[in-house]
């Protein structure tokens, strides 16, 4: 871990200077690059990054795209066979803040700790995944879409993988680094580094020093641990970012205002400084892409699909948002993660409701929920598919170790040392 030098600083000190003068959000701290040289990964650098290794000819990412031959792929993994799915959310950097000494209530560090990891567990969770067989898959490849005479229709695709391996697909929800994460404990948002790699932008609670690592958050752990072990991903997948829009993507205040009105003063400033969160993810997600992420919907929003009280007015109304705010920086997909879990009507394989229908109509061909087993089914009156994802977080590791024993032994992961005083059921 570097720390941030007198350049830093110095930027620091002017970005905290610009958001004084009316650029809105809170993220406007330019980014110390990892060999203390680059200040923003955006495309005004103010100076000479000179980096300390010359950026390297090839991509190190080549070595895990390309490890497995096509001959070394002869286990064919059918469509009766399960794909397994687990998510994670982002995972904590400093547990000992975020449970405790960090000031929000009591209530909030209980929900930290029932949907949260720390690095450390989550460190151990991915290498048990490794040394259990699995190997990540990309869920685009999972389904795919077929038309024949009875009209279009999804399919569960034969996998081709190594002999002995067992395909798991992971997404990781909500990497949009929201503001309550940033004072609890978390990592602030992904950057480009001066050697072209992914870090995590992070600010330590206790001291305030803002820095770039690559051991504290889940989408930089899962990139070392892939070049590390190039046989644990099959031609390159690693994850889906299961993303939201309402406070940007990755740490980006990408979002617009809408009750902001263009003749409003504070107009001009807002747009300039979304602009410039816009313009700043670009070659991360361009990265990521790169690296065997790819990218789905949690809705604009985060909103609960399945409340009675949902409108379909209200579906639409976010949907075209998101695809306007997050979907046109990502690019498409066909992948949505519903948030709290909660699915909208239409729940059965043979019955599609208005607000699924639309969703369908707005190109969504996979519609992942939570539960106990990942469950999928193909739905017979609509082309499209509905799956579970089982949640390795506090509430699991306390009280489903059994379910998740083919995955990791609990008692090996949840770390009681740090983790508040709440139980567990062996
Ligand atoms: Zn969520």
């Amino acid at each position: 871990m570097i720390r941030h030098t007198r350049l830093g600083a110095l930027l620091l000190a002017l970005a905290l200077f610009l958001t004084a003068c009316g650029a809105p959000g809170g993220e406007s701290v330019p980014t110390p690059g990892p060999g203390e040289t680059l200040p923003t990964p955006g495309p005004e650098e103010t100076a000479p990054a000179p980096t300390p290794e010359p950026t390297p000819e090839s991509d190190p990412y080549d070595a895990v795209r390309s490890y497995w031959t096509e001959a070394q792929l002869t286990q064919a993994w059918g469509p009766n066979q399960t794909v397994e799915h687990l998510f994670f959310h982002p995972v904590i950097a400093y547990p000992q803040w975020a449970f405790h000494d960090c000031p929000s209530p009591q209530s909030q560090k209980e929900g930290l700790d029932d949907w949260m990891l720390t690095v450390e567990e989550y460190k151990k969770i991915l290498n048990s995944l490794y040394e259990k067989g699995y190997i990540l898959v990309a869920i685009e490849d999972v389904w795919s879409e077929v038309t024949d005479e009875t009209g279009a229709h999804m399919v569960r695709n034969t996998l081709m993988l190594p002999e002995g391996k067992k395909p798991l697909v992971l997404s990781f929800d909500d990497v949009n680094y929201y503001d309550y994460m940033l004072e609890e404990g978390f990592t602030s948002r992904l950057v480009v580094g001066a050697d072209g790699q992914i870090w995590a932008q992070c600010t330590d609670p206790y001291t305030q020093e803002t820095f770039l690592t690559q051991d504290l958050d889940a989408t930089t752990l899962l990139d070392q641990f892939v070049l590390e072990h190039p046989d644990f991903s099959l031609n390159g997948a690693k994850a889906i970012f299961s993303l939201t829009g309402y406070q940007g993507i990755l740490g980006y205040r990408t979002q617009n205002d809408r009750d902001l009105p263009a003749g409003d003063p504070n107009r001009p400033a807002f747009d300039a400084f979304r602009q410039s969160e816009i313009e700043a993810v670009r070659p991360v997600i361009q990265r990521l892409r790169e690296t065997g992420w790819t990218f789905g919907s949690h809705t604009w929003g985060h909103i609960n699909l399945g409340s009675a009280t949902r409108t379909l007015a209200s579906v639409q109304t976010d949907t075209e948002r998101w695809l306007e705010e997050v979907g046109s920086l990502v690019g498409p997909t066909q992948i949505l993660f519903y948030p709290h879990g909660s699915r909208p009507d239409g729940d059965d394989v043979a019955q599609s409701g208005p607000m699924l229908q639309y969703l369908h109509s707005m190109g969504f061909r996979v519609f992942a929920s939570v539960g106990v087993e990942s469950y999928s089914k193909i739905k017979s009156d609509l082309s499209a598919v509905i799956c579970d994802r089982l949640h390795p977080d506090g509430t699991t590791l306390r009280w489903q170790r059994d379910r998740y024993l083919r995955f990791y032994d609990a008692a090996d992961i949840l770390d009681l040392a740090v983790r508040p005083d709440l139980g567990k059921s062996w």
